[in-house]
């Protein structure tokens, strides 16, 4: 299994600049000339071309290392696959690639990269410049791919250690939610509840800071002095927020494997809860609900899971929330509290985050679980660290430090990319 690293690239000379621009340009100008091809082999009814042929198209044409252009053809057709998939199974507005992109990630394969007495080496072919960062690693780089997100960043991979499956028999079902980042439940009468309201205050805070920005923004002639400005302010922002958030995020996914751990959990069920989101429900309550990411909470929870050795389903959640696990009856809590409308039924002022996650241990392991004896309440502490990432990379300007500079091993990588 591999995570990624993020390291963030806080200063460059305007040569170096452009450099990592024209080398983002020439792999837009690869994926380029794939989409046209393959439009064209669509249109004509040609047979539409494999990775060979796709290969042999766009070999020693481009600035880049071989490898590099390689990995573009393989993200390109694993675009088409998945298109194709997805059209198959009925979405059909779902469309192949048609737009000309400008700028597009560089990756280089862990073969190609080189990293040698804190120097990072990134070739760009035979007969060209490589592209050199400095950078503190205490890992053996895998594959690296240069983003740009407000600035360059790089994103590198890192083998990460597995623990061996176990097999206890407890078993654990998590409901996600906005308010309740998480609401754990174990077949052994734990419970575990880790608050969300910190991220969303932070996306609150997002959303009244920028509205701000850009309603003074409107008021200026585009690209202006003052609106540029306007615009790195708002970069600077997004940016820490985002960092904010994504250490609350980690912190609370964190809790929550930590707890099934100390509980001997062997299999975790976590409920999906696509759906949910694409009611219309109004302007402000739509807008909540596009910025609820949990599919990030999801993969952040499956691989920390997979790295301690728990094994991860996933599936649905509907209907968990709203059925009575006692009776079976359905009724729709309006506050925190679920009180069974039943008047024969016992089920009376529980938690409504912990019923749905007992619900969903009826779906996933066909039994009835006990509701929790004890429930824990944690929330995501902020350990500042995301601030000081902030000073550091102003003072430091030639070496490049990571984004992410939390205590410990506490948080293992600033994102995950599990491959199975
Ligand atoms: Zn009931």
């Amino acid at each position: 299994m591999q995570t990624t690293k993020i390291y963030r690239l806080p200063y460059q000379k305007s040569k170096v600049f452009e450099r990592l621009k024209a080398a983002q340009i020439e792999a837009a100008k690869v994926w380029n000339e794939c989409m046209v091809t393959h439009k064209e082999c669509r249109i004509n009814q040609r047979p539409w071309l494999n990775q060979t042929a796709l290969q042999k198209l766009t070999k020693g044409k481009y600035e880049l290392h071989s490898q590099s252009v390689q990995m573009i053809c393989q993200a390109f057709l694993a675009n088409i696959d998945s298109t194709r998939a997805n059209r198959r199974a009925g979405i059909k507005n779902m469309k192949y690639p048609w737009r000309i992109k400008r700028f597009y990630p560089v990756s280089w394969t862990a073969q190609a990269v080189k990293y040698s007495n804190g120097k990072l080496t990134l070739p760009m072919g035979r007969g060209r410049k490589p592209l050199s960062f400095k950078l503190d690693l205490d890992f053996i780089p895998g594959a690296v791919s240069l983003v740009w997100n407000r600035g360059f960043e790089l994103h590198i991979k890192q083998e990460a250690i597995t623990e061996e499956k176990k097999t206890t028999g407890v078993k654990a079902a998590i409901d996600l939610g906005e308010i309740h980042h998480s609401a754990v439940s174990t077949n052994n009468g734990q419970g575990l509840i880790v608050t969300g309201r910190g991220i969303r205050s932070l996306k609150r805070q997002r959303n009244v800071a920028l509205a701000k920005l850009s309603r003074k923004q409107s008021k200026c002639t585009k690209y202006s002095k003052r609106w540029k400005k306007l615009q790195a302010a708002k970069n600077r922002f997004c940016l820490r927020n985002e960092r904010q958030i994504r250490e609350y995020r980690h912190q609370a996914t964190r809790q929550v494997v930590e707890f099934c751990q100390t509980h001997d959990v062997d299999t975790v069920f976590i409920g999906n809860p696509d759906g949910v989101r694409n009611k219309n429900c109004g302007r402000r309550h739509n807008q909540r609900m596009a910025q609820w990411e949990y599919g990030r909470d999801i993969d952040y929870l499956t691989y920390k899971f997979k790295m301690s050795g728990i094994s991860v389903l996933i599936g649905s959640e509907r209907g968990t929330s709203s059925t009575c696990p006692e009776c079976g009856r359905r009724h729709k809590p309006r506050g925190r509290t679920w009180n069974c409308p039943n008047p024969e039924c016992s089920y009376k002022n529980k938690h409504r985050d912990i019923t749905g996650s007992l619900m969903m241990q009826v779906l996933a392991f066909d039994k009835k679980p006990e509701y929790p004896e004890a429930i824990k309440y944690l929330r995501p502490v902020s350990t500042g660290s995301s601030r000081c990432a902030d000073t550091r990379q102003s003072s430091l300007t030639r070496t490049n430090i990571p984004s992410t500079s939390f205590e410990g091993n506490r948080l293992i990588s600033t994102q995950s990319i599990s491959v199975v």
